[in-house]
């Protein structure tokens, strides 16, 4: 840290994105990325965009708007786009936390929450999970302010359904609630079918995971035109060409395959509910995922001392040193090779 930063980010604890180490070639299952890649099409789109890098890109990025409003079935209004779904939380924290209210979210979540409040200067507090790691929608009743809760939450994999979740929206009505859904398509519910009746629900999607896209950055948000309005102040105020041209094009090729990208879903569903059940016969706990990764214990065993072994040998996951689950590994689901060598190695290690 230099002298000349600013005192007010002096104190800010940086998110710590998982590890992408060049010493080696790893069987990466740390950063739930997809073992499929992009849609086909989406080279070719790239490819013609490129030539005309000199150009900038569209800052109404009405295309891709448009594309996603026929996906989901809503309006150009209702959608904002951004360099991956980080951004727009970061915005949504800088434009509805603080004034004056806290923000909340779960104690044990998306790790980036925590440090957008910090560096938006928002109040916040963080509300425990309960013992089973789940969100009790009752604990969301009576807060008066901003409200973040991923669905699926990472990194516990575990889903809220729609009708759960709902409740929490219509309690909060002078806050906006924001839903993190950027793992929704394994297997969850999504809120957008409820941003028609409720102007204070902001619903964040992501290319990265179910898309194939996580290089690219692209994310999206549904919600009540105010709210869009509201993202677009604070892009036209920072960076209007948020999203760029091969990016864009990107994710409208991607849009126009999107039965390929469901399809890879389901074959990282399939692939999941496999390896819990090849996990629960290795004696470990797994908890019940709706996402494209599993969160597991092995009862007795250092979550450290695992992460560290199968690193040496090759394969990376994620592990935090937290309380609560300092003993769980976060394992992205891979293709199904990725998770046979996985399984080697665990028992190389638990056997060995
Ligand atoms: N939300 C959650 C819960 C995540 O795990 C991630 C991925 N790290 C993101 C948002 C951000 O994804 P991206 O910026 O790649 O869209």
């Amino acid at each position: 840290m230099s002298k000349y930063l600013s005192e007010k980010y002096q104190s800010l604890e940086v998110y710590t994105p998982g590890e992408q180490p060049r010493d080696m070639r790893y069987v990466k299952l740390n950063t739930n990325e997809s073992p499929y890649p992009p849609a086909p099409g989406v080279v070719e789109a790239v490819a013609r965009q490129a030539g005309r890098l000199q150009l900038y890109s569209d800052p109404v990025s009405a295309d891709l708007r448009d594309a996603l409003a026929a996906r989901y079935g809503v309006k150009r209004e209702n959608v904002y786009v951004a360099n991956g779904s980080d951004d727009i939380l970061n915005f949504a924290f800088m434009a509805f936390a603080g004034n004056g209210s806290r923000a909340y979210f779960p104690d044990i979540s998306y790790g980036f929450y925590k440090v957008f409040a910090e560096l938006n200067g928002a109040d916040y507090a963080q509300i425990p999970l309960r013992e089973d790691f789940s969100v009790a929608p009752a604990d969301y009743m009576d807060l008066d302010g901003f409200i973040a809760i991923a669905n699926p939450n990472a990194p516990t994999g575990m889903a809220l359904t729609r009708d759960q979740l709902e409740p929490v929206i219509a309690a909060s009505r002078d806050h906006v609630v924001l839903i993190d859904e950027a793992y929704v398509d394994f297997g969850a519910e999504s809120c957008a079918p409820l941003i028609e009746k409720y102007d204070n629900l902001l619903v964040v999607q992501t290319f990265s995971k179910s898309r194939s896209m996580a290089g690219a950055r692209l994310g999206f948000a549904l919600a009540d035109k105010g709210l869009i309005e509201d993202l677009e102040r604070i892009k036209y105020s920072t960076n209007p060409y948020n999203v760029n041209l091969m990016t864009a094009a990107a994710g409208i090729a991607t849009l126009r395959e999107d039965a390929y990208c469901m399809q890879n879903c389901r074959r990282v569903i399939e692939t999941r509910e496999a390896s819990a059940d090849r996990l629960k016969a290795m004696g470990f706990e797994v908890l019940p995922s709706r996402s494209n990764f599993l969160f597991a214990r092995k009862p007795g065993v250092d979550g450290g001392m695992l992460y560290r072994e199968l690193k040496a040998r090759g394969v990376l996951v994620r592990h935090f040193d937290a309380p609560r689950i300092s003993d769980y590994l976060r394992i992205t689901v891979g293709a199904p090779e990725q998770m046979d060598v996985l399984f080697i190695k665990l028992r190389e290690i638990l056997e060995g």
